[in-house]
C-alpha cells in the first residue's frame, strides 16, 4: 500500500515536471529557468502553489493572485500520470519492464501537452526517449530481441506511408512517433496500436463532431488517441490479441 502511494506520489510530482517540459520545450525556452509564473499577471508561483493537484483545489483553479482561471488540463494530466505510474504494477507485476512502462507514460503525457497547445511533437523530446528506451531495451530486450528493430522498421515504413499517401496528413511527428514506439513494443503491439489508436480516434472525432464540438475539416491533435490506443496496446494487447485469435479459430 505504501509503495503504491509512494508511486503515485512520485508520479504526481513527475506530471507537475511534465507540465513544464511539455509547455516551454516546444517554444525552446530553458525548463528550468525562470520558475514557473501565472501567465496573466506573472506573479511568480511559491512553492505552496507548486504542489501538484492539491494547490490547484485549494486554490479553487485560480491563479492566487490575479484570480485568473488555471486550465484543469494541468492538474488533470498530474492526477494521470500519478494513476498510471501506480497502475503499472498491478498490470505488468514487480518486473523490470516497469521502467520501460514508467518512460511510455512519460513521453506520452508531455506528448499529450505538445500537441494539445501546439499541435506538435517536439524532435528534442523524440530524441531524448530514443536514447532511454535504447538503453532500457538493451537491458530489457524484447523476445526475441530483433522484435523491436522489426517493429521500428514496421512502425516508421507504415506510418510515412500513410503520411506520403495522405500528402502530409499525418505529421513527420506521427512518423518518428510510431518508429519510436515499434522499437519498444515490437511488430506485434505496435500494429496494434495503430489500429486502436485510429479506431479511438475515428469513434472520439465523429461524437465530438456530433455533440458540434468540432468542426469537420479542422485538425484534431491526434497525439491523445496515440496516448490512448497504445497505452491500451501496450497493457492489454497479449489479451486482446489472444482473444481476437480465438474469435478467427
Ligand atoms: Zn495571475
Amino acid at each position: 500500500m505504501i509503495i503504491f502511494l509512494y508511486i503515485f506520489l512520485t508520479g504526481l510530482i513527475l506530471g507537475s515536471f511534465y507540465n513544464v517540459v511539455g509547455l516551454r520545450v516546444p517554444l525552446k525556452m530553458s525548463i528550468m529557468h525562470p520558475r514557473s509564473a501565472c501567465p496573466y499577471c506573472k506573479h511568480v508561483l511559491s512553492p505552496l502553489e507548486l504542489i501538484p493537484v492539491l494547490s490547484y483545489v485549494f486554490q479553487g483553479g485560480k491563479c492566487r493572485s490575479c484570480k485568473a482561471p488555471i486550465s484543469p488540463l494541468y492538474p488533470g494530466m498530474e492526477l494521470m500520470t500519478g494513476l498510471l505510474f501506480a497502475i503499472s504494477p498491478l498490470i505488468l507485476g514487480w518486473t523490470e519492464e516497469l521502467l520501460v512502462s514508467w518512460s511510455l507514460i512519460s513521453l506520452f503525457v508531455i506528448i499529450f501537452i505538445t500537441d494539445i497547445k501546439y499541435m506538435v511533437i517536439p524532435d528534442k523530446i523524440l530524441l531524448f526517449f530514443a536514447l532511454n528506451f535504447l538503453l532500457e531495451r538493451i537491458f530489457i530486450p524484447l523476445n526475441p530481441w530483433w522484435d523491436s528493430i522489426i517493429g521500428a522498421a514496421s512502425g516508421l515504413g507504415i506510418m510515412l506511408f500513410i503520411s506520403v499517401a495522405s500528402k502530409g496528413g499525418m505529421g513527420g511527428g506521427d512518423v518518428k512517433l510510431f518508429g519510436l514506439l515499434g522499437f519498444v513494443m515490437g511488430i506485434k503491439l505496435v500494429l496494434l496500436s495503430m489500429f486502436l489508436s485510429t479506431l479511438f480516434g475515428t469513434v472520439i472525432g465523429l461524437l465530438l463532431m456530433a455533440a458540434g464540438r468540432v468542426k469537420k475539416g479542422k485538425p484534431i491533435p491526434f497525439g491523445p488517441f496515440i496516448f490512448l490506443g497504445t497505452l491500451t496496446a501496450y497493457f492489454f494487447g497479449q489479451n486482446i490479441l489472444a482473444w481476437y485469435f480465438r474469435l478467427l479459430l
